[in-house]
């Protein structure tokens, strides 16, 4: 990976530099024996799967004719962000379960990787501007809040539509939870940065430190630019009203994750074990994560049964094969210290484990409240902003939202609304359609 001057912001010494890629980018000669697997199906069930609608058997094709800028302007046109989705995205769950291999009990074709290997020396190199047309500035201006991968595709498809956008971020650093969240073994945070760094080559602004609703009020907003695009994600992990909960050893599990991809000199030495609690994917991540950092028991604790958790089942196996224990039924009702150190987890049930850190991943905070701020925005019985299903519009017209904040969890479906949310305002800011527009490409 290239240095960009978005990777310089990030420290050395990170502790998130100690977990290897777990599918390192192909070889030439291993994408195009994998390559030459694809059927290149007619209806192929694998676009059918992709939130974005990339034409997987196209860029594939590409692959196996040599053909790289095509195929990485195949996968961009109907996903900005398709170098990190390669990275992140559950293939398992989305295109590559769908694959016509399953059915006949083979391995389905690898697209998630073929993807990463289109896409991944352009996008470092900065070269991947060049496979996109951008049209002539229109005059329009439009402001999109938090840098994480919604907004970034919005800000990306509208300035190639000739839009002035500006993304304003609260953190130092852009690039939201794939930068600050992404289980290194997928993506470590310069993989986010290098794709910051190519949304800003198409023309976009990026203003960081700034908190919208705090350092800009949403009027300012409103009035300086044509339109605005919320892609501010969630709120900060939820906490556990327990005994013992307040202090040092328990922590967010999202919070404890940002701390190990980006803090220098952010450390592990004391902690012998660890305990995770909740039940899903994030509660998955940072067990997998502690445990293949060196700690030596690394326990998830959730409430109900295996079948109940909301994890997806490939990433608990693969947990278990990295020593990863599951304890069921398991309902805290107490941490246990002694003069202040954190020593155990004592359950409901009367058992016990120890622990030296507790990481909570029982869910995050809405940032909805924000959302509620821009004027004329109606929310429902339960504080979630209404939005137009097909394009995150809300009531007020200059406001569209989208990714997590309107409920999405995956990086694919923050792309996608991003994308939807695009497409509508340029159809409000009455911007002329054009014929190969990259935003007008995929799923509608
Ligand atoms: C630990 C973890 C691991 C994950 N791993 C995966 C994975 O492997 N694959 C996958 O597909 N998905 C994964 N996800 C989910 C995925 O990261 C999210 O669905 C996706 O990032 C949502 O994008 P977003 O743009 O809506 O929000 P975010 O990525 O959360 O970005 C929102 C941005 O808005 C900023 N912001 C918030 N409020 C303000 C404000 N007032 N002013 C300015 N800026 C503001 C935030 O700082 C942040 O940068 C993971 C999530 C977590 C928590
Ligand atoms: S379903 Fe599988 S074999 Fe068919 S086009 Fe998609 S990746 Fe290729």
């Amino acid at each position: 990976m290239s240095v960009t001057p978005d990777v310089r912001i990030l420290p050395d010494g990170r502790l998130e530099s100690k977990l290897a890629d777990l599918k390192p980018v192909y070889t030439d000669g291993e994408a195009i024996a994998e390559a030459n697997r694809c059927l290149y199906c007619h209806d192929a069930p694998c676009i059918a799967a992709c939130p974005t609608g990339i034409d997987i058997p196209t860029f594939i094709r590409k692959i196996g004719t040599e053909n790289l800028r095509g195929s990485a302007r195949t996968i961009l046109s109907a996903n900005l962000l398709g170098y990190s989705c390669a990275r992140v995205c559950p293939v398992e769950v989305l295109c590559a379960g769908a694959c016509v291999y399953n059915a006949w009990h083979r391995t389905p074709i690898a697209i998630g990787r073929l993807q990463r290997y289109a896409t991944e020396r352009l996008v470092a190199s900065g070269g991947a501007a060049s496979l996109l047309t951008k049209a002539p500035a229109n005059g329009k201006r439009v402001a999109c809040v938090g840098a994480g991968p919604a907004s970034l595709a919005c800000a990306g498809y509208l300035a190639l539509e000739g839009c002035t956008v500006t993304v304003y971020e609260k953190r130092a650093v852009a690039g939201g939870l794939n930068v600050t969240g992404v289980a290194p073994y997928k993506m470590h945070a310069e993989g986010g940065l290098a794709e910051v760094a190519f949304i800003r080559s198409l023309g976009v602004e990026f203003r960081t430190g700034v908190e919208v609703g705090r350092s800009i009020l949403p009027e300012r907003l409103l009035k300086e630019h044509d339109a605005v695009f919320l892609g501010c994600g969630l709120g900060t992990d939820s906490a556990l009203d327990i005994p013992g909960a307040h202090g040092e050893g328990v922590t967010g599990a999202v919070g404890w994750i940002e701390r190990m991809k980006l803090e220098r000199g952010f450390g592990l030495a004391e902690v012998k074990h660890a305990v995770v609690i909740g039940g899903g994917n994030t509660a998955i991540d940072a067990a997998r994560e502690l445990a293949r950092l060196g700690v030596p028991d690394v326990a998830i604790l959730y409430r109900r049964t295996e079948a109940d958790m909301s994890g997806y089942k490939h990433e608990l196996s693969h947990a278990r094969e990295e020593g990863v224990r599951l304890i069921e039924r398991a309902t805290p009702e107490a941490f246990v210290r002694e003069d202040g150190a954190l020593r155990a987890v004592r359950l409901a049930d009367g058992r016990e484990f120890a622990c030296e850190l507790a990481a909570l991943a029982i869910g995050q905070g809405s940032l909805g409240s924000l959302a509620s701020a821009f004027a004329g925005v109606k929310t429902d019985a339960r504080g979630r902003v209404e939005v137009e299903a097909l394009t995150g519009r809300t009531s007020n017209p200059k406001l569209w939202v989208g990714g997590d904040a309107t409920g999405g969890e995956l990086v694919v479906t923050a792309v996608q609304d991003g994308k939807r949310a695009a497409r509508s305002i340029a159809r409000a800011l009455g911007i002329a359609e054009r014929d190969g527009a990259a935003m007008r490409a995929g799923a509608e």
